[in-house]
């Protein structure tokens, strides 16, 4: 495995795969690598001739009040773990080279960026998009793996690659739970042994609405009730969203018929976790 830092040899390297007649894919990760990634990159091995993996902070995602200084950093673990799922290449541009004094340019996918996480976290998929899209340029995969985990910029993405005419399959793969059912997440290193305890909450608030849903309840606003008194409950928890929308165009749905995103975002302590379940009536019985 290589880590490569500059931008144009990444570039190069990508170009000489493809002469090559290989195909690349791609896992563009923050670090802090967990099995949520890992497990992108081991079903990515399976599919590409060349693995590449990006680790990048990418600073225009953060709100000016977010976590971007104490977001956590541990590099050559992360190079270990990368090695270990099977990455070719870690690419791990600095922050100047991508975003140089003057840079100016960014993406927008509007009508899907203002709402759940969107709404709380303004600029915040401006950044996502921007930065997958100079990654795609960069490393110029074939497939390219996301996590559901972050269902929204999931659904976004793949927006993007349509509406710009990305020639890159995106896929979208299931959320790595911890036993407790908790999503994995870098941010949950911030919690205290008693919000730990209580984020197990989000996962049981979903499994309460798919239970409620099993037994033949299709109101939107009485399942996000029963979501919510199970959260509140929790004394380190406060919601921030718990949403039930389309899962193509993210608009809220009153009545669910057919398949739903179930969303939520709840602060534990200082910490905002999000979660989701997609819940399809055909597999409910
Ligand atoms: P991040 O480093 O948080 O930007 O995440 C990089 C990629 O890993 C994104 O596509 C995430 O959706 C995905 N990911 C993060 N956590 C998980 C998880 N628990 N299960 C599956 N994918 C995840």
């Amino acid at each position: 495995m290589k880590t490569i830092e500059s931008i144009s040899r990444m570039s190069t390297y990508s170009k000489i795969v493809k002469k090559e007649g290989k195909s690349i894919g791609f896992v563009p990760t923050m670090g802090a690598l967990h099995e949520g990634h890992l497990s992108l990159a081991k079903t990515a091995r399976k599919h590409a001739d060349v693995l590449v993996m990006s680790i990048f902070v990418n600073p225009i995602q953060f709100g000016p009040d977010e976590d971007l200084e104490k977001y956590p950093r541990a590099f050559k673990r992360d190079e270990e773990l990368a090695r270990s799922a099977g990455v070719d290449v870690v690419f791990s541009p600095s922050i100047k080279d991508m975003y140089p004094a003057g840079y100016a340019t960014y993406v927008n996918v509007e009508g899907l960026t203002d709402t759940l996480c969107g709404a709380a976290r303004p600029g915040h998929f401006r950044g996502v998009a921007t930065i997958v899209t100079k990654l795609f340029h960069i490393v110029k995969p074939d497939i390219a793996y996301f996590g559901q985990k972050d269902a929204q910029q999931a659904i976004l993405i793949k927006k993007m690659a349509e509406d710009l005419n990305l020639d890159i399959d995106i896929k979208v793969l299931p959320i790595v739970r911890e036993k407790d059912g908790l999503a994995m997440s870098s941010r949950n290193t911030y919690l205290s042994p008693d919000e730990r305890k209580d984020a197990a909450v989000l996962y049981q608030s979903l499994k309460k609405a798919e239970e409620l849903m099993r037994s033949g309840e299709r109101d939107a606003a009485k399942i996000i009730a029963a979501m919510t008194d199970l959260i509140k409950a929790k004394p380190n928890a406060r919601v921030d969203y718990i949403s039930i929308v389309d899962t193509k165009n993210l608009k809220d749905v009153t009545r669910i018929s057919g398949e739903a995103l179930i969303a939520l975002a709840v602060f534990m302590g200082k910490t905002r976790l999000i979660d989701n379940i997609i819940i399809k009536e055909a597999t409910l019985s």
